[in-house]
């Protein structure tokens, strides 16, 4: 049976312990595909509010449009289209950034919801324009566990990873 291919597919893959959600490639959010019958639309809505960037109305076969044979002209744009190509949630280079973004949050001490913070979210797409943020529950689930792994046995971890003021001995009292 062919499935009726939308655009939005491109940003999301349908999670495979739970047909009824989708994974959203760019952030790992888990989206409902609605309750009483599947629809792209929440989706789509999710793509409009956390990826405004994102223009889920182009088509997906645009086949008919593009001749066979490519021009060096048209490589040229394809290879530049490609280089602004946003990198999916799993890319090395992506998680790399995520993992980065975990290690900021332990080492400053700053709250998940950060990667929520308007300022921090343009300063991030200012510098890398193809990184799209974590979700928070992604780094609290992922991210922030994958790190303790790494520092485990490690022989001087190079962050505290546990909240320092959470730990902290009373400090003496300053004559
Ligand atoms: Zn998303």
């Amino acid at each position: 049976m062919a499935t009726k291919r939308s655009a939005v597919w491109e940003h999301f893959d349908i999670n495979p312990c739970d047909e009824s959600h989708a994974t959203c490639k760019h952030c790992g959010s888990s989206v409902s595909r609605g309750a009483a019958s599947w629809s792209t639309s929440t989706l789509m809505k999710h793509i409009s509010r956390c990826h405004p960037c994102i223009d889920t109305s182009k088509k997906l076969n645009s086949d008919a449009d593009s001749p066979g044979i490519s021009s060096p002209r048209q490589q040229e744009i394809k290879c530049a289209f490609d280089r602004s190509r946003a990198w999916e949630f799993n890319d090395q280079r992506s998680l790399r950034l995520h993992r980065s973004v975990a290690e900021m949050i332990a080492l400053d001490d700053q709250p998940f919801s950060i990667v929520q913070n308007k300022g921090f979210r343009r300063l991030m797409h200012l510098a890398e324009l193809r990184y799209t943020l974590p979700s928070d529950s992604y780094l609290r689930q992922t991210a922030i566990p994958d790190l303790r792994t790494c520092y485990v046995g490690a022989e001087r971890a190079p962050i505290q990873l546990s909240r320092p003021h959470l730990h902290r001995p009373p400090q003496p009292p300053v004559a």
